[in-house]
């Protein structure tokens, strides 16, 4: 039979060394996208066997493999099925037609992207003609099912084909893709690093592959599969054992810490997806949580991570999409306002949501011990998405200074005589101890908030719950903390007047707690602000500095405040400076002046005793 030569058409002077200068570093992908066109070359015979079509009635169902070949002496990579295959009328078509139009326009996309080179759109599929971004050459060998004569079809760098019938090296029913390497493809000549291609992208192909290294292997050597062609997201809830998320999750994610629990999402029509989400240990700032969510197409992986399909806050966690309607070959921006992609989002949320809920409501025990936990990817969560907000409200709890939880419902209403819709918290355990036992004293309870996220959280609720606000401990005292008949001192608040600063508002109190000479409070909405600031500042942005707004309040129910009035100016003057720099000390807010000053003072206090 009679060489047919051919050209690719004009546009191939265009889009080859597009094609060549592809995307360095998503280079290989081309070897995803053969196999996966030699699995599903597999899965379309199967189809056909299943149908009972004429010509594959008499092949059994079994057998299927891919095999990926190495050969360095050649400096080829070899990609064989024993599917579907093609007759050469098919090869004209699909190849030298259909696969070079996709490819053109997935390549008209890419540069319509412009500069976001390393977008989505390089996790999908270029198809066929990714073979080039790594070979010189590429040689097809088929033979179709129907028995159909085989055909080879060779096509150079600049696009210039010819389909023979040099069929020596045809498989006996499939298709074998020769990719010779070229400089481009040398490094894939590394086993290790084709190996491991494998291992990232066809690790759950639905079709058994194998890898032949080159290696002369030992007598005993027995090939074995490189991937799991029935992934645990496949099977039914009910089918899988908590070893087999755990081992799964082991084996996918390469951690050795357990998750905590697990989300086995099957949606059917219409969103048609599957997916298993793990919830991983974590205990720290959200900044420094770095999950891992795998997105897959029909087993096929795609990329990690893909936040224009996957919630940004669902990031935290590590897991599995499976996600066959995605549409492909589209840009990001596409992504972004795709219903079918807000519809998963959705979808995922509330699944996520139930699950949090249902173990609040179930095991509440639990759920409380594993708080620490999943807090930060919660409020994350809240923060981002008011419907996960909604959702997942009520499983919202926080934890107590004496270490027990409540929600905040629980809270308010326990709270509701006392202190009507404020929620007392501190930030840190430790240096707002003087603080908290004073709260504690009075019987008002002291919830902790201690991530820098809880500043963010807290403004939400108090956005959500009218009425509501939480105040820090040291930046007011509760009503129920006075007494009756507070008693203004002149002479005391002269003295302390010329000791504070001139912002500092002096107040008498009367407080229950006679131990306790003066407390310095600083107001909710000051601190807030300044906090905010820091946290500007620490981004490296100037920021102007509003003084904090202090109160001074002297307990006139204290002896020691008491006692100012008759003493000696000199010792009573020492005395105050003495409670207003312990005050700004339980306050946390020394200077290194005022921390010298008070040293030296207690020494010399010391001394007189
Ligand atoms: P896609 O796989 O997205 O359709 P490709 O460019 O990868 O696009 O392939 C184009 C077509 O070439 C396929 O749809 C298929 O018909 C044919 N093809 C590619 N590889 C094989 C193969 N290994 N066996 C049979 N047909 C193949």
């Amino acid at each position: 039979m009679a060489e047919i030569k051919g050209g690719i058409g004009v546009e191939i002077e265009h889009i080859f060394p597009v094609i060549k200068k592809w995307l360095y570093s998503e280079k290989e992908i081309f070897l995803r996208e053969i196999v996966s066109n030699a699995s599903d070359a597999v899965t379309k015979l199967r189809r056909l066997i299943s149908l009972g079509d004429d010509s594959a009635r008499d092949i059994p169902d079994e057998g299927f493999r891919i095999d990926v070949v190495l050969d360095r002496d050649e400096k080829t990579l070899t990609v064989t099925d024993n599917g579907i295959g093609m007759t050469r009328e098919e090869v004209e078509k699909y190849i030298c037609q259909i696969a070079l139009s996709g490819a053109l326009d997935f390549i008209e996309k890419y540069e319509g992207e412009g500069e976001s080179k390393n977008g989505i759109i390089g996790h999908f599929g270029l198809g066929f003609y990714s073979a080039f971004m790594v070979a010189d050459t590429v040689d097809v060998l088929t033979r179709s099912y129907t028995g159909a004569p085989a055909v080879k079809w060779t096509c150079d760098e600049q696009g210039s084909y010819v389909i023979s019938d040099d069929t020596a090296d045809a498989p006996e029913r499939g298709t074998s893709i020769v990719m010779h390497l070229g400089d481009e493809g040398e490094e894939y000549l590394n086993s290790a690093k084709t190996r491991a291609i494998l291992d990232k992208y066809c690790a759950f192909m639905p079709c058994d592959i194998y890898f032949d290294d080159g290696e002369e292997k030992g007598e005993d050597y027995a090939p074995s599969p490189v991937n799991d062609t029935t992934p645990l997201w496949l099977k039914n809830p009910s089918e899988c054992t908590d070893e087999d998320y755990k081992s799964f999750y082991r084996k996918v994610f390469n951690d050795y810490k357990e998750p905590l629990f697990w989300i086995h999402i099957k949606a059917d029509y219409p969103l048609n997806f599957r997916g298993i989400l793990y919830f991983p240990k974590i205990n720290t700032e959200f900044e420094s949580l770095e999950g891992q969510v795998k997105l897959y197409y029909n087993q096929v992986f795609v990329a990690d991570n893909i936040k224009e399909v996957i919630p940004e806050y669902l990031l935290m966690l590590k897991g599995v999409l499976d996600c066959p309607e995605l549409p492909l070959n589209v840009s990001r921006s596409y992504l972004q306002n795709n219903g079918y992609v807000t519809k998963i989002s959705n979808h995922i949320t509330k699944k996520v949501a139930d699950k949090l809920t249902s173990m609040f409501n179930l095991d509440r025990e639990g759920y409380e011990a594993q708080w620490k936990d999943i807090k930060t990817f919660v409020e994350y969560g809240c923060l981002r998405d008011p419907k996960f907000y909604s959702k997942v409200e009520n499983a919202v709890i926080f934890e107590k200074c004496d270490g027990s939880f409540t929600t905040l419902d629980e809270y308010l209403e326990s709270a509701k005589e006392k202190h009507e819709n404020k929620v007392y918290y501190a930030t840190d355990k430790v240096s707002q101890t003087g603080y908290i036992s004073m709260f504690e004293k009075d019987g008002i309870e002291v919830i902790l908030l201690p991530h820098l996220i809880d500043t963010q959280f807290i403004q939400l609720l108090e956005s959500k719950k009218e009425g509501v606000s939480f105040v820090r401990v040291d930046a007011e005292l509760a009503e129920s903390m006075k007494g009756e008949g507070a008693e203004e001192i002149p002479a005391v608040l002269e003295l302390f007047k010329a000791i504070v600063p001139e912002a500092t508002e002096i107040k008498f109190e009367s407080l229950k707690d006679e131990s306790l000479p003066a407390v310095l409070n600083v107001s909710e909405d000051s601190r807030r602000m300044e906090d905010m600031m820091r946290m500007y500042a620490g981004m490296g942005q100037e920021m102007p500095s509003f003084p904090a707004q202090q109160t001074l309040i002297l307990n006139s129910a204290s002896p020691v405040i008491r006692s100012l009035e008759g003493k000696e100016p000199e010792k009573a003057s020492v005395v105050a400076k003495q409670i207003y720099n312990l005050c700004l000390l339980t306050q946390g807010r020394m200077t290194k002046d005022s921390l010298k000053e008070f040293l030296s003072d207690s020494y010399g206090i010391l001394s007189l005793i």
